[in-house]
């Protein structure tokens, strides 16, 4: 098959011009099922929050007037006229000279401003000593305070994390209408694959690719569909594939996308209808092989066997495309700016990935130490490396020291 081999900025190019990407719709679901996806309309709160004036410590709510004065040898005497509970409207009313014993968010009651914390008081039946003014307010979370009736309290295109679901569960909402998480058919390629959790015959290696890319297309908004280890057979690829396109949103394999007799799965995707193969080849270093085509408005990315090579590209060029039919806007990947612990060369004129990890130097300096990639069908080179350094087409290295831009592939990353 013939391969003229794009650079990566047209592949990008054919990817953002060709696959016309936008979210697939909208969908009502449960609080509990919304982690990590994304809200579909702006969440105007309907209520108050707190909907009434509460007590944020346990004492007394009082009239902050009757305390003025107060302090710790010169107590204020003031009488107690009943209790609020949790969970209740309060039925009294703090009268001057008065004092409402409260727990922390209980309602304030009529006539009270302010509340004493327990701490500052002492009580003797009926009497209480206070032994330190409050002003107004203090001590009371005023209705609305958190949030107030009609402003928006989210917006379209927020991620829902433990907070934000927190805000729509405060406002009453048991559901969220959020975009459609697209889903991703994950194929894994080579008769020497074979699922974990099986015993492991001689020559055959345990599938990686399917698991952490399977992972990785969850971290990017989508939801993974795992349709097994295809053997290196025509038919049988093509059947899968057809089933992945029938059951899915987009495809991603991984394997067999080489020159050998045996990597079949360029020419069978090309196969599968109109309009194709967008991409044969791309000029990089790892990832060469990648094969993106597009069957109707489904998107097929055919990814290298080898797992580091694997993941690197699916976060190049998949990550983003699931990002955005999932309703979330690509954003650029965090990066920081370090020093090159070694000179780092390039692959003559294809863009290079260097994987590396992020170290402080003697001097407290952040340098940026390539991980070994000896064969980089290991999976442990991304799995030490905390992010890449990207070396130009027209660029042969770059120099030990030279400052270099670190684009971070995990995010919980701690400098
Ligand atoms: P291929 O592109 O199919 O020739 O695969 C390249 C290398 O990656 C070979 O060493 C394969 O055994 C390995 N490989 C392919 N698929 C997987 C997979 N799913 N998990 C782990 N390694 C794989
Ligand atoms: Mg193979």
């Amino acid at each position: 098959m013939f391969r003229r081999l794009m650079t990566f900025d047209e592949a990008k190019k054919v990817i953002d011009e060709q696959l016309k990407l936008k979210p697939l719709g909208a969908e009502e679901i449960s609080l509990l099922e919304a982690y990590n996806r994304v809200l579909a309309e702006d969440v105007v709160a309907t209520l108050d929050i707190p909907p009434f004036n509460r007590s944020t410590v346990d004492g007394y709510a009082v009239k902050a007037a009757d305390t003025f004065g107060a302090e710790e040898n010169q107590p204020v005497q003031l009488r107690i006229c009943g209790s609020v509970s949790v969970g209740e409207p309060p039925k009294i009313t703090v009268n001057p000279g008065e004092a409402a014993e409260i727990v922390t968010g209980a309602p304030i009651p009529e006539g009270a401003d302010a509340v004493v914390m327990v701490e500052d008081t002492d009580r003797d039946g009926d009497l209480l000593r206070v032994y330190r003014a409050v002003t107004r307010d203090e001590n009371v979370m005023k209705k609305g305070a958190d949030i107030k009736k009609g402003e928006t309290a989210l917006k379209a295109g927020q991620v829902l994390g433990a907070s934000e679901i927190g805000v729509l569960a405060a406002l009453g909402f048991a559901k969220a209408k959020v975009f459609k998480a697209p889903v991703v058919a994950v194929l894994s390629t080579g008769a020497e694959v074979t699922e974990p959790g099986k015993p492991l015959p001689p020559g055959k290696i345990y599938d990686i690719n399917a698991y952490s890319l399977s992972t990785a297309v969850r971290e990017s908004g989508g939801k993974p569909l795992y349709l097994g280890v295809i053997p290196d057979d025509k038919a049988a690829l093509r059947t899968a594939l057809e089933r992945a396109l029938a059951s899915a949103d987009m495809v991603v394999t991984s394997g067999g996308v080489s020159v050998g007799p045996k990597d079949l799965t360029p020419q069978t995707v090309a196969a599968l209808g109109e309009p194709g193969l967008l991409v044969c080849g791309i000029a990089v270093k790892p990832g060469k092989p990648t094969t993106i085509a597009l069957v109707g408005e489904k998107p097929v990315f055919a990814l290298p066997g080898h797992p580091a090579s694997t993941l690197l590209m699916f976060h190049l060029l998949v990550r983003p495309v699931i990002q955005l039919m999932s309703g979330r806007t690509a954003r650029e990947d965090r990066a920081v700016k370090a020093l090159a612990a070694t000179r780092m060369f390039s692959a003559k004129g294809r863009r290079t990935f260097v994987m590396v990890k992020l170290k402080h130097d003697e001097l407290k300096r952040l340098v940026a130490v390539p991980v070994e990639t000896g064969a980089s069908g290991a999976i442990t080179t991304l799995a030490k490396a905390d992010g890449f350094v990207e070396i130009p087409e027209n660029q042969q290295f770059i120099d030990s020291d030279e400052e270099v831009t670190v684009t971070l592939l995990k995010s919980t990353l701690l400098l």
